[in-house]
């Protein structure tokens, strides 16, 4: 990586920093740059092409708004996010910065406002996805006017999305040059992540000339970092947090295992609840401001958590699982000591975690073979039905795919097959409440019809009703979905009797009936050939690689025996100045007896 920041300012330069610096105090109140960012926006200043990696919540936004009020022409922000932009716009227009977003949700007349104030040379900054770049109308629009800097929020994404979601993120720079063809702008790319090919990927499709590259705000000399490994992690949890005073956050992959805890917790006599996405957004923001007013002392979460702790004076952070990559690992982790006082983080974890981590890894990246049998399967199914949406009950289909494939074809592998036939526009897949039970009677009308007046029973009568009343000739012709709730109800049975009638017909071969939980796919392609899938298995096998490269890197992390702070500082490639922290477990000597 070069690195290009020179070791002196010139006097010219100290002149640039001390408007800078006024601006700073001027617009948003801050006494000083922090970290990185004097170097980032002296680069900008200067003119050059500039890539800066810094964790989240360094102030990255920062490092272009305030060159972005020095330059004569506007400044463009490429923003993955709706919700990001939005959130930029209104803390900028809080403090009378003159910012505005363009994006699917801005009304057409917004959009000419914007414009007007553009031309006008009022407004200073503009948020808008890489998508608009390659707007015809937009780029139109934007001919003629000055655009002295863009800047690339989040800018891995490039790395991470261009290849297949979002190929936009890839064709930024061609989107620029067709904006601005005489005047090419400054470019800055700004991100958390620093793996090798995320920085080449940044820089060759951004086009950046000779950058000045910047990496800093990683080491965190409040911070001790610790692992343990060991098989009682919940009695370990105890004794962190009885030596370890104030607020604690515990990081969980799994929604159930962040309740357990919370749970655990409670019966143990410590304030403790849980948060992930399952909440609704009330209840995630109650349990938020009860953290932060310490109403709670822990909060055990999943990664959901995280955008939004305002709160700086978490004491502790402990994982009870494998992280899967250093980055989320760091960022969950750094969020105990943000005032500065000394805090830890700490990593718990079973050998057999290591192995559910390679497992998982495994099962997420299914091979060329794996996708082409699913697919096979599904188009099978589909048969020659009319229409074009298959529904069937997922364990069905998963046992279908491991009599062919082996038990190794678990569920996760199945979302993983289907997320890639739905990327490839091959499936859609139909989300929503589903109802859980399919039928489809296999006999002649006659054949039930008769079963039912000979067994006397009522119960089975009922039914026999009951489904001629809901579905009429269709039931036998087609598979019928419903809820057998209501369906007992409307019959007037108990929902357990009538689905012991239904499964005894389908062990008696008169109906196929399914309840659990059910996949529904719209079959966009049906008639492909299985070998020849218009799927990119490249860049799937660019994303693997690179997950697992990742995870390595977790393996190496809880395997390392020297310190562990500049592990992570050399992983991000920052440049350290000492040789060990004095504080982690292993500056510390803790696991030698
Ligand atoms: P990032 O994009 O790196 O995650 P942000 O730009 O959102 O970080 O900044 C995080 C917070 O830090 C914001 O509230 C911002 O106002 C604040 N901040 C940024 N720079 C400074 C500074 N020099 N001094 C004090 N606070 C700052």
């Amino acid at each position: 990586m070069p690195q290009v920041s020179q070791p002196h300012n010139t006097a010219e330069d100290d002149a640039l920093l001390g408007r800078a610096r006024q601006l700073l105090r001027y617009l948003f109140g801050y006494e000083s740059f922090r970290g990185e960012q004097e170097k980032v926006i002296l680069s900008l200043l200067k003119g050059k092409d500039t890539l800066a990696i810094m964790p989240t919540g360094q102030g990255k936004s920062l490092c272009y708004q305030i060159p972005a009020q020095m330059f004569t022409g506007l400044t463009l922000v490429i923003s993955p996010l709706i919700a990001l932009m939005k959130d930029q716009v209104d803390s900028l227009k809080a403090i009378g910065y003159p910012a505005a977003a363009i994006n699917s949700q801005t009304s057409l007349g917004a959009v000419q406002r914007t414009f007007l104030e553009i031309y006008q040379g009022k407004l200073k900054v503009l948020f808008v996805a890489p998508e608009r770049l390659e707007t015809k109308n937009f780029i139109s629009a934007m001919q003629g006017v000055e655009l002295s800097l863009v800047a690339v929020d989040e800018a891995h994404c490039i790395s991470e999305w261009g290849y297949d979601f979002r190929p936009s993120y890839q064709r930024i720079a061609e989107g620029i040059a067709a904006i601005s063809p005489n005047k090419r702008p400054i470019m800055l790319a700004l991100t958390a992540t620093a793996t090798e090919e995320v920085v080449e990927d940044i820089q060759t499709f951004l086009n950046l000339q000779s950058p000045t590259v910047i990496v800093g705000g990683f080491e965190r000399t409040n911070l001790s970092l610790s692992i343990f490994a060991l098989e009682n992690k919940r009695q370990k949890l105890l004794q962190i947090l009885n030596a370890v005073k104030g607020a604690a956050m515990v990081y969980t992959m799994s929604r159930k295992l962040a309740e357990e805890t919370a749970a655990f917790l409670q019966q143990s006599g410590i304030k403790a609840t849980y948060y992930h996405a399952g909440l609704s957004d009330e209840e995630r923001s109650r349990i938020q401001d009860a953290f932060f007013k310490n109403e709670y002392r822990v909060v055990c979460a999943t990664n959901a958590f995280g955008m939004g702790v305002n709160k700086t004076d978490v004491r502790v952070v402990v994982h009870l699982e494998l992280p899967e990559t250093i980055e989320s690992y760091y960022q969950e982790a750094g969020r105990a000591g943000r005032d500065g006082k000394k805090s830890y983080a700490v990593l718990l974890y079973s050998p057999r975690d290591i192995e559910k981590g390679d497992y998982l890894l495994s099962q997420s990246y299914p091979s060329k073979e794996d996708v082409e049998l699913t697919y096979n399967e599904l188009r099978t199914r589909l048969g020659k039905s009319e229409t074009q949406t298959l529904t069937v009950e997922r364990q069905l289909l998963i046992s279908a795919l491991q009599a062919k494939q082996g038990k190794s074809f678990g569920a996760i592998k199945f979302e993983a097959t289907l997320d890639i036939l739905e990327h490839a526009n091959i499936i859609e897949r139909l989300h929503g409440d589903l109802e859980r039970e399919l039928l489809r009677v296999v006999v002649h009308r006659e054949v039930i019809a008769e079963w039912v007046e000979r067994s006397r029973s009522a119960v089975q009568q009922k039914i026999y009703e009951q489904l001629l009343r809901s579905f009429g000739h269709e039931c036998f012709s087609t598979s019928v979905q419903f809820d057998l709730t209501q369906f007992a109800f409307k019959a007037g049975l108990d929902p357990k009797a009538s689905l012991k009638i239904f499964q005894e017909w389908h062990q008696a071969g008169l109906i196929q009936f399914y309840s659990g939980e059910l996949v529904s796919v719209v079959m966009l392609a049906p008639n492909l050939n299985p070998k020849k899938l218009p799927i990119d298995w490249n860049a799937i096998e660019r994303r693997k690689s690179v997950a697992e490269k990742k995870f390595r890197s977790i393996k190496n992390y809880i395997r390392y025996t020297k310190c562990r702070r500049n592990y992570i500082l050399d992983y991000f490639g920052e440049t350290r100045y000492t040789e060990r922290c004095g504080i982690c477990d292993n500056c510390l000597r803790r696991h030698e007896k």
